[in-house]
């Protein structure tokens, strides 16, 4: 692949970065995307996806990122399954740094995600899509008449909860503290619940079953005392990690490292005038640097909407690049 000036560099390659680089590659921008050390995102650790609009019976997450992958190439996208080590936002063109070869382009999307936060327990890894989950959105579903565990007590684990208990009555909440972080009316919802049980002062302290979860051990962390509970399914809702390390102090990010654009409150500031983030919601503080999907995003979190903002992008860059030829 011949390094030339680039009209467009996309960080990252979830739905959003896929879906931008399908967009992009229509419009004959030529993208050239950069994987990351996580081909496909988040999706690559979750087995069926069965909310994704077009798939009757579902779709496995890994067929459906490598089907995005290979839309995005079958268009003319350059995808390159490499790191960004760093990156020059300060010239125009600006200047991306991998494998110590520095590529140029006009603009740039970050579309690097976000992590769910998970506790780090030994076996943790093996039991992921087999019982354990970070979305239960997603995953609630398959657990109908199961008993669950939630883990957190801020409004994504009370989200989480409630979407549960639409499909199983055995519902548990683990809580670390002795109240909720959730908001008012969040707490009250999952109070009154009586399909909830709340484990206030609990923590997981290992995760038990052969080849799938079947139980835990939980430890009050008040009295010591430990016991050990069947479980079929454990849902971690203790916060994500956006993927903006290298961002920062480059462009604007919030207080938890969500990059800022007019969609989620970025104010006028930077080098953009209001105008051009009326005109390019996508936008970030820098001009012709956009950012899309979950690094953005701390709302939804969801594929599809991901994969919105990665066209929404991938369209606002379009315009700004004729716009500034
Ligand atoms: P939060 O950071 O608000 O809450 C995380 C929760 O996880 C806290 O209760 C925290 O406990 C707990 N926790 C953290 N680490 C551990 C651990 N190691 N073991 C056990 N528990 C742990 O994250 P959320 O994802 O819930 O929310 C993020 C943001 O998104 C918030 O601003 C929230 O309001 C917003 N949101 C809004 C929604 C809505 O409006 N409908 C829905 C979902 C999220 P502790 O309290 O002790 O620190």
């Amino acid at each position: 692949m011949v390094n030339t000036l680039r009209e467009l560099i996309i960080i990252g390659s979830g739905p959003a970065g896929y879906t931008a680089a399908i967009y992009a590659a229509r419009a004959a921008l030529k993208p050239l995307l950069f994987s990351g050390l996580t081909i496909g995102g988040q999706l690559m650790f979750t087995t069926e996806i069965e909310n994704f609009p077009g798939f009757t019976n579902g779709i496995l997450g890994p067929q459906l990122m490598l089907a995005m992958r290979e839309q995005a190439q079958r268009f003319g996208a350059d995808i390159v399954d490499e790191v960004v080590e760093k990156i020059e936002f300060g010239k125009q063109p600006f200047e991306v740094v991998v494998q110590n070869k520095t590529y140029q382009s006009r603009s740039i999307l970050i579309a690097t995600g976000a992590e769910s936060l998970t506790l780090g327990l030994p076996r943790e890894k093996e039991l992921y899509g087999r019982g354990i989950s970070t979305c239960a959105v997603c995953d609630a579903a398959f657990y109908r008449e199961r008993i669950v565990y939630v883990i957190g007590g801020g409004d994504s684990a009370i989200e989480d909860t409630m979407a549960l208990t639409k499909f199983t009555s055995n519902v548990n909440l683990l809580v670390r503290r002795g109240e909720l972080r959730a908001s008012k009316i969040m707490q009250d919802r999952v109070l009154s619940n009586d399909k909830i049980k709340i484990h206030w002062n609990t923590e997981v302290v290992s995760l038990l079953g052969d080849g799938k979860l079947e139980g835990l051990e939980l430890k009050n962390n008040q009295n010591g005392k430990k016991e050990q509970v069947k479980a079929d399914g454990l849902f971690y809702a203790i916060g994500h990690r956006p993927n903006t390390d290298l961002f920062k102090n480059k462009i604007n990010i919030n207080d938890n490292g969500y990059i800022l654009t007019s969609l989620n409150g970025l104010e006028k500031g930077g080098n953009i005038s209001q105008i051009w983030q009326n005109q390019y919601p996508s936008m970030t503080s820098i001009s012709g640097v956009f950012a899309a999907g979950d690094c953005v995003d701390y709302r939804y979190r969801q594929a599809i909407t991901s994969s919105g903002m990665g066209a929404m992008a991938a369209i606002d860059i379009e315009k700004w690049l004729s716009a500034n030829e």
